[in-house]
């Protein structure tokens, strides 16, 4: 099931623990110590993808739970000023739903990597996941 050297996995996992490394941080230092090469933020594609891969026709978006309305225990609707959260948030998902399908008429693979699937008793398999469906 792993195919790392012990090496390259004790590596990977001190990434994963190291304390304040932000989500798109530790996926894109993965990506590199596996020889993808990537461009970050790209701007002139819908929606700025953090993470573009030019050779494998795929864009990556690491997404925070709350932001994106992600449908998991992080997700929790404020309390107060729900009005402004609703439209705030919703706002936010129309613009994901839109950007991906912008992304998609132009040729891309998008990938949506959530900040709770970077937890880190999880993100050695979601990384490791990850990869195989930048290869696919
Ligand atoms: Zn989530």
């Amino acid at each position: 099931m792993d195919n790392h050297d012990k090496k390259t996995r004790s590596y990977n996992m001190s990434m994963i623990r190291s304390k304040n490394t932000k989500p798109e941080e530790l996926v894109r230092k993965y990506l590199f110590s596996h020889g993808f090469r990537y461009r970050k933020n790209v701007r002139t594609l819908p929606g700025s993808p953090d993470i573009v891969l030019p050779k494998y026709k795929t864009v990556i978006f690491v997404n925070g739970c709350f932001w994106h309305k992600h449908d998991c225990p992080r997700f929790v609707w404020p309390k107060s000023n729900t009005e402004y959260w609703n439209k705030k948030i919703e706002n936010n998902v129309k613009r994901d739903t839109d950007n991906t399908a912008l992304l998609k008429q132009a040729g891309w693979k998008v990938i949506v990597v959530w900040e709770c699937e970077l937890k880190k008793d999880i993100a050695a398999d979601t990384l490791d996941s990850l990869v195989k469906r930048i290869r696919v």
